[in-house]
């Protein structure tokens, strides 16, 4: 049979949620700037409330143009599908999300293959991307495209170096290569890295792609939406692969408005996330039964157990109040988010430092 990785629904007694910062609720302020967004047909280009979340991301990053779509997946497929022709082949790590978890789009929606990286928690280095491009000749799949994802889901919400992506930003751009950003959870790495609120770190960072993917449903609290930043030349290609791909929408300002919320009041917040990621980690850490805690970055933790599968643990887990997710045969994800209060959090630390495996 193959291995589940279906999400357990939530325990009745349930303390905290943690097992991904996609299970918030909109806030009460999220919900009233939803309702008082001004809307209208998007797909002839009036809705405002699209336009100034479309605007307010292309600014952010320091690219011409935006395009709001219903999700990652399909932000990330777009770019793909932009990047590359049929038969082409797309650098990413192993660990990456659009190898691993958008249901094999790169070969279904755009036709092309995938050359893995085997990278540190992720993230791989230049020198093994540039001995991964593939010769100007015709026996070989042409590669066209490298994408890193920033931070590594997989990897344990790892974040990069600034300085190494340049480096492949540099190299990719020498050879004529697509660098997308899968950047689902770049603000986290904003954040940690203390580049939030700094207009040019973001801008600096931003132009080192050619495209990236920036997810508002994950740490960002919306209900739905992911926007897709690039040239005004490639987002005028990204409009006609979304319309093919079906994501058209309408009045989905009141969307589009739950974004500019977000970027208002929920990204700085998110120290407080890593914050409770951290005693997550240390209450892991010191537990006897535990055999190791991925290094923790941002507001992901995975551990490892020798003796017990993740099913018998998330099963213990569940039964005391903490929610979370078998990421593997013997690893365990949790993921902290806005819906996280630090007395629940405690509280949960409390309760595994006493439990046994
Ligand atoms: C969640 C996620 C996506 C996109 O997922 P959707 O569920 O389609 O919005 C892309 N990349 C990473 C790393 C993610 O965690």
């Amino acid at each position: 049979m193959a291995q589940s990785s279906q999400l357990q629904p939530p325990p009745s007694n349930l303390l905290v949620d943690l097992r991904s910062d996609t299970v918030t609720q909109p806030s009460a302020g999220m919900r009233q700037a939803m309702l008082d967004a001004p809307v209208g047909d998007d797909v002839f280009g009036e809705d405002e409330s699209i336009q100034a979340l479309q605007q307010r991301c292309a600014e952010l990053t320091g690219h011409e143009a935006a395009l709001f779509c219903p999700s990652g997946t399909m932000t990330n497929q777009i770019a793909i599908q932009v990047h590359t022709r049929p038969g082409d082949e797309v650098i990413c790590d192993k660990l990456s999300h659009i190898y691993n978890y958008e249901g094999g789009g790169i070969a279904r929606n755009s036709g092309a293959s995938v050359r893995l990286m085997h990278g540190d928690r992720g993230r791989y280095d230049v020198e093994e991307m540039i001995a991964n491009i593939n010769p100007a000749d015709s026996h070989y799949a042409r590669t066209s495209l490298v994408a890193v994802e920033d931070t590594c889901n997989k990897g344990g919400g790892a974040i990069w170096n600034v300085d190494e992506l340049a480096r492949l930003s540099e190299a990719s751009r020498a050879r004529g290569l697509g660098f997308h950003l899968d950047g689902a959870r770049v603000w986290n790495a904003w954040v940690q890295r203390g580049e939030w609120g700094d207009a040019s770190a973001l801008q600096h960072y931003g132009r080192l792609f050619d495209s990236m993917s920036l997810c508002l449903s994950k740490g960002l609290g919306c209900p739905v939406g992911s926007v897709l930043v690039g040239s005004e030349s490639f987002i005028a290609e990204a409009h006609r692969s979304r319309k093919v791909m079906g994501g058209g929408m309408r009045q989905a300002g009141v969307l589009a408005a739950a974004g500019l919320y977000a970027l208002e009041h929920h990204v700085a917040r998110m120290a407080q996330d890593h914050h409770h990621a951290r005693m997550l980690e240390q209450t892991l850490g010191a537990h006897p039964d535990v055999a190791h805690v991925d290094a923790v970055d941002t507001n992901i933790v995975i551990f490892t157990l020798p003796g017990a599968t993740s099913d018998t643990v998330v099963q213990a887990f569940s039964n005391m109040g903490i929610a979370c997710f078998a990421f593997g045969p013997n690893k365990v994800r949790l993921v902290t988010h806005l819906d996280v209060a630090t007395a629940n959090l405690e509280e949960a630390c409390q309760r595994i430092a006493k439990w046994r495996a």
